[in-house]
């Protein structure tokens, strides 16, 4: 076993930046227990994250390691331009002038990098500036490049700062130029997961999953929810996603603050039910970025995300470029342990559907993760080639531990973000018999199983064949 790395149920993503993204620093904060590993196109460039691509993948092969790594599309995320002198003071009820023609903002007028604003804005809508901290309404429509919009809650604003616009209609397409580019890299250098920012609605996610498929990419993709259209639209999301991000961050900016919990338990309950991972993304050990401790309110906020069933929980800014990234993870590690002991996040499995074309498998799933609280199982290994026995399992919420045995490379890093799994490479044998020994032998070469530990083995028999998981088998270690 490798002994000097924590396991949880509940993963970790962390965001690697100028702070993590050495060897050395990334072994520590994997050792710590980082399972995934976030590179954001929102920043740096294509040879910064080639380099840290690289180093993610040396870390793996010196500590053995399978992390993942997972790419972050900025998506349709707007911005302002420059601000002459990099400060300027919007005034409560002063009314402003929104251009899309290129300058310096200053005075009453802000240059807006959105060409389309004026075509797709409506009188009365709101404008967020800098993460919301300023509020606008728009007024009036000028021409085809100029909008009106009166301040509501005023402040200093600086250069290149995002804005949202929560209730629009935007025509800006999901992917962006810059997206279909980093995506390029993304499938060049075999990224396991990739995010799309800001989804508005399934068809986007299609959008990309074509461009995948046509480059014979099988990364799997993650729908970032951060706008009111994607809430609306999520159940379709979820159908047609692999995996769902809580992307709380600008979620809050585009609906009232106050919503996003009830949101966060819903989409996550909705996510385990449909057997797609689900992560919590952003301000989790916020203040951290600059103190060694986290607050108790943050300590509150991971614990209970594992209450409410996520996969993962995401570290932004407190590992890519804050002063305690490796106290951050620590501390994450911490809690999800102690949460996962002393709260029933257990047995949630949903009864298979039987008019689901995948039910005999599905049913085994079910059997496998009630039978393994009954008989007090130490763990479950299955074996899969697509990874979907994997999610499945997973989903049910097993309270033991789950390996995952599969000679489908690909999968090995990618199934460090579901809840609970951990893979191993294997090249079934040519009967069930064999495999079920030698999987056990893997496992107690590694230190996770002893003699007398109750298993139980799933598999699609025969082996050779590759069918669906059809198959159940209870057995003792070493007997
Ligand atoms: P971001 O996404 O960090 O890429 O903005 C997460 C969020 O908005 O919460
Ligand atoms: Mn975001």
């Amino acid at each position: 076993m490798k002994k000097n790395i924590k396991y949880n149920k509940t993963k970790i993503i962390a965001t690697i930046g100028p702070a993590t993204s050495s060897v050395s620093m990334l072994k520590k904060i994997i050792e710590a227990g980082v399972d995934v590993c976030r590179v954001n196109f929102s920043h740096g460039d294509w040879e910064t994250h080639l380099q840290v691509v690289k180093n993610i993948r040396q870390a793996n092969e010196e500590l053995g390691t399978k992390v993942a790594i997972l790419g972050d599309l900025q998506g349709p995320k707007l911005r302002i331009g420059e601000v002459e002198g990099n400060r300027m003071l919007l005034e409560d009820g002063a009314t402003m002038t929104l251009t899309t023609q290129a300058t310096i903002s200053s005075g009453n007028t802000i240059y807006v990098k959105y060409s389309t604003l004026a075509r797709d804005v409506k009188v009365g809508e709101r404008v967020l500036l800098d993460d919301g901290k300023l509020e606008l309404e728009f007024s009036k429509r000028i021409d085809a490049h100029t909008v009106e919009a009166r301040v509501i809650n005023g402040g200093y604003l600086s250069s290149n700062k995002g804005f949202n616009l929560p209730s629009s209609d935007m025509s800006v397409a999901s992917l962006t130029e810059k997206d279909r580019k980093d995506l390029e890299f993304v499938m060049e250098h075999d990224f396991d997961w990739v995010a799309l920012s800001f989804v508005r609605a399934a068809k986007d996610i299609e959008e990309l999953r074509k461009i995948l498929d046509e480059n014979q990419c099988d990364a799997h993709i993650i729908a970032k929810i951060e706008k009111p259209q994607a809430v609306d639209n999520i159940d379709s999301i979820i159908e047609v996603t692999d995996a769902i991000m809580v992307a709380r961050g600008d979620l809050g900016v585009e609906m009232p603050m106050e919503q996003v919990p009830m949101i966060q338990k819903r989409i996550v309950t909705k996510c385990v039910e449909a057997s797609k991972p689900v992560i919590i993304a952003t301000q989790m050990m916020e203040s951290m970025i600059t103190s060694p401790t986290p607050t108790r309110a943050e300590a509150n906020d991971v614990a209970n995300a594992v209450m409410d069933g996520a996969d993962a929980v995401m570290l932004s800014a407190e590992t890519s470029v804050g002063e305690y990234p490796l106290k951050a993870v620590e501390a994450v590690e911490k809690i999800l342990g102690s949460t996962e002991l002393g709260w029933n996040v257990y047995n949630k499995f949903k009864k298979p559907d039987p008019s689901s074309p995948s039910f005999i498998s599905d049913r085994i799933c079910y059997a496998t993760v009630s039978m393994s609280e009954g008989i007090k199982a130490k763990a479950i290994l299955s074996m899969t080639q697509t990874g979907y026995t994997a999610y499945k399992i997973a989903s049910g919420r097993p309270n033991c531990d789950v390996f995952i045995f599969t000679s489908n490379k690909r999968l090995l890093t990618r199934l460090s973000l579901v809840w609970n799994v951990r893979a191993y490479f294997y090249d079934s044998k040519t009967n069930t018999d064999d495999t079920v020994k030698d999987v056990i032998k893997i496992l107690k070469g590694e230190g996770f199983l002893v003699d007398g530990d109750v298993v139980i083995n799933t598999a699609a028999m025969p082996v050779i064949e590759n069918r669906k998981t059809n198959t159940l088998k209870i057995s003792t270690v070493g007997e």
